[in-house]
């Protein structure tokens, strides 16, 4: 049986930590730290994710602003709106709610981020830093993975990591933080061949898929560590990448969801946030 990791515990713990940063620093620097999402058009899950992000900021004693934009909005105004943010001394994170609406552009859109405000860590700068393995933003939902590991003990190094999935915003940071850690990371994704022979060599799984329940025992070697960031909603109910009863019985450690890698999303977005504040208010 596996021990399940509690990712709201971990988070909290953070939040709690951060919430006391904040205090010292805005003691010392007289200024608040202050983070802007931009939110275009309205997406109820986008909303969600939005509302729950600002919470977060709240409680942390961090300022946040919701900029809301019509779903008819130009990529030139929303360009303009980054400038301004960008260059604007009382915003130290800025973050672009996704998905926009597929006439934007939202790679263009990203990249015109300032890279030390750039809280997701997307911008070409912070994604080439990770690549480098040099210091710089991290995506908020793989820096939340590492720390899980980290915080149960999980010895990352010479570990064979098996990450699936390959977006820009979980799989690929996903791996280079592996990668950096010194594990040996197999990649896989749609197109992989047998798959399940080869997430059964992991000693360390993570899924990030979007498809619920698909990692069943058969993809899981006995003892790994097994993270699933998937989230999928299947009739009103929360669901994990991995199918949880088969898997958890031979797993050494692993992630429920809810209450596993989601918590630990917004905590590092808060994280970056005075990552960033710190850099530009020194
Ligand atoms: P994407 O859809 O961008 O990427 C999914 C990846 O899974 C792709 O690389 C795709 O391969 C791969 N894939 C799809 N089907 C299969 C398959 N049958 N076999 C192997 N690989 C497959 O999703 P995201 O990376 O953005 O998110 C992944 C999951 O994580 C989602 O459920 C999302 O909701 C969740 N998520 C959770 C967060 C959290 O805070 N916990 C934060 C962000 C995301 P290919 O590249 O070939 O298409």
């Amino acid at each position: 049986m596996a021990i399940q990791i509690d990712g709201k515990l971990v988070a909290q713990k953070i939040r709690e930590a951060l919430k006391i940063r904040v205090v010292d620093l805005v003691q010392k620097y007289h200024i608040i730290p202050h983070l802007c999402v931009i939110l275009v058009g309205n997406d109820p899950a986008s909303e969600s994710y939005v509302r729950g992000k600002s919470i977060a900021c709240e409680k942390a004693g961090i300022k946040s602003t919701i900029l809301r934009k019509e779903t008819s909005v130009t990529e030139s105004e929303l360009l303009s709106l980054i400038d301004e943010l960008n260059n604007d001394s009382t915003v130290h994170g800025i973050l672009l709610q996704m998905p926009i609406p597929k006439q934007l552009d939202s790679e263009a859109i990203i990249h015109r981020i300032r890279a030390d405000k750039d809280v997701d860590g997307f911008t070409p700068i912070n994604v080439a830093k990770l690549a480098n393995a040099k210091p710089g933003l991290v995506p908020c939902t793989p820096l939340g993975v590492m720390r899980l590991l980290q915080e149960y003990g999980v010895t990352v190094a010479g570990k064979h990591a098996v990450v699936i999935g390959r977006s820009q915003i979980v799989g690929k940071p996903m791996a280079a933080l592996l990668l950096n850690a010194n594990a040996t990371v197999t990649i896989c994704h749609s197109k992989t061949i047998d798959l399940p022979a080869i997430a059964h060599q992991a000693d360390i799984l993570i899924a990030a898929i979007g498809k619920p329940a698909m990692i069943d025992s058969t993809f899981v070697k006995p003892g790994a560590v097994v993270i699933d960031v998937g989230i999928s909603k299947v009739d009103g109910i929360i669901k994990g990448d991995v199918d949880f009863a088969t898997v958890e019985p031979i797993a050494s450690l692993i992630t429920p969801v809810p209450g596993g890698v989601g918590p630990m999303t917004i905590a590092c977005l808060l994280e970056n946030t005075l990552t960033c504040y710190e850099k530009l208010v020194n």
